[in-house]
């Protein structure tokens, strides 16, 4: 079997572009088909990138986005801090990190057609096309890489029988506040958990702040969440966090409604089964999605895309799916595990605070460096071959 050349990327997102620029960096041409027909700016709250991830992205030539954010000190409802854990991450906007990597993928010769919605795969001996909501097809090439989110279309094509995102029971959402009116936090990010919701925030020298909430709710769709206003959405905040002494009253206040990010439903995928059929492949949330509390999503996102492209450079693509798919399970189920785990305390009642807020200071004692490292240092070592 022949070495692949051409790749199809499905998903213009995060996981998209890097796999394209990996993919060039391992002399396999790629073009990206995004179903918006305009591109993300602007959209999307804020998101972690972890030193795993950090160096998955250095490894395509993105240089840092974010601002340092390099200990998340943990507090109770009234306040009180119950412990301080020291992790190395960034935190960006996801428009900001999507606008770098769009950039730096156009400056690298890879196209990107917007407006491409793929609604089916046609498979032939010689290649693969992507089929398009519009009826026309992408250019054949040797392999489709599913890099088409959460509610992929190739997860399901690639098995019909493929598990729907499971939802966390929390709703996000999230500001950039101009004039936070808090004094800067440097490197810090605080997280309380409050007795009805959980509140994070950070604020920077410049006056400017970020927050982010996690809300209990029922299920809704991101559609549903729209169709209540951002100023109910704010006010239905404000209740949850009345009581709770925290700056979270503050800040929402200084939310204008218009700048309200309702993020939506925090979801995860635990184990897709198949990650692979024929020529056709999935990469990023399509087939390791976690929820948000993990600080995992873009950074698991990147290592996959980029291990993806190192197993395609070396290995046909039967073999390389297959190498690639077990090189990634084991380490992307763990941490989706973890992230559910962290979403538990978010939800729990009075007698459940209680055991929560006794247990933490143990857990961040167990999350040192040392215990951690298995996430955080994880490096990919592109230069080496990879064997079946
Ligand atoms: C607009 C947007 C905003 C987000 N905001 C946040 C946030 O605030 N916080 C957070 O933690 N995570 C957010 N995420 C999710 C986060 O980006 C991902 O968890 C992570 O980066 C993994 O990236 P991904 O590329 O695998 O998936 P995504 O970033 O979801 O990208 C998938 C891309 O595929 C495209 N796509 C989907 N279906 C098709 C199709 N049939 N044909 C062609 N293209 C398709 C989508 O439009 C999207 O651009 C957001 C995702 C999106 C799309």
């Amino acid at each position: 079997m022949t070495r692949t050349r051409t790749a199809v990327v499905v998903g213009g997102g995060i996981a998209g572009p890097v796999a394209a620029l990996a993919l060039r960096r391992a002399g396999i041409e790629a073009a990206v088909h995004e179903s918006h027909t305009a591109t993300a700016d602007g959209i999307g709250g804020g998101l972690g990138v972890a030193p795993n991830g950090r160096a998955a992205l250095d490894l395509v030539g993105l240089g840092r986005v974010g601002a340092p954010m390099n200990a998340i000190v943990l507090q109770n409802h009234k306040g009180r801090t119950i412990t301080e854990i020291r992790q190395p991450m960034e935190f960006s906007w996801r428009a900001d990190l999507y606008r770098r990597l769009y950039d730096l993928a156009l400056s690298e010769g890879v196209a990107v057609h917007h407006g491409h919605e793929l609604v089916d795969v046609r498979e032939s001996a010689t290649g693969v096309r992507a089929v398009f909501a519009d009826g026309t097809t992408s250019e054949e090439a040797d392999v489709l890489i599913g890099a088409d989110g959460l509610r992929s279309t190739v997860r399901r094509l690639i098995d019909p029988r493929a598990p729907q995102p499971r939802y966390s029971g929390l709703l996000g959402f999230g500001a950039r506040v101009e004039g936070a009116g808090l004094p800067p936090t440097g490197d810090r990010m605080y997280m309380a958990f409050g007795r009805r919701a959980f509140f994070g925030y950070q604020s920077f020298d410049d006056g400017t702040g970020v927050w982010f909430a996690n809300l209990p709710h029922p299920y809704l769709t991101w559609q549903q969440v729209r169709q209540t206003s951002n100023e109910q959405w704010l006010h239905r905040l404000g209740e949850a966090f009345a009581g709770d002494t925290v700056p979270a009253l503050d800040l929402l206040r200084r939310t204008p409604p218009e700048d309200l990010l309702a993020v939506g439903p925090m979801e995860d995928l635990p184990h897709v089964p198949h990650w692979h059929r024929g020529r056709a492949v999935l990469v990023g949330d399509s087939a390791h999605a976690t929820s948000p509390s993990s600080g995992q999503g873009v950074s698991l996102a990147a290592e996959s895309a980029v291990e993806l492209a190192r197993a395609l450079r070396d290995l046909p693509y039967p073999q390389a799916f297959a190498t690639y798919e077990h090189a990634r399970r084991a380490r992307v189920e763990r941490v989706i595990a973890q992230g559910a785990r962290s979403n538990t305390g978010k939800t729990a009642g009075p007698v459940g605070r209680v055991v929560r807020d006794a247990l933490l200071p143990l857990f961040a004692r167990l999350a040192t460096p040392e215990k951690m490292a298995w996430q955080y240092d994880h490096r990919i070592r592109w230069e080496d071959p990879v064997a079946a």
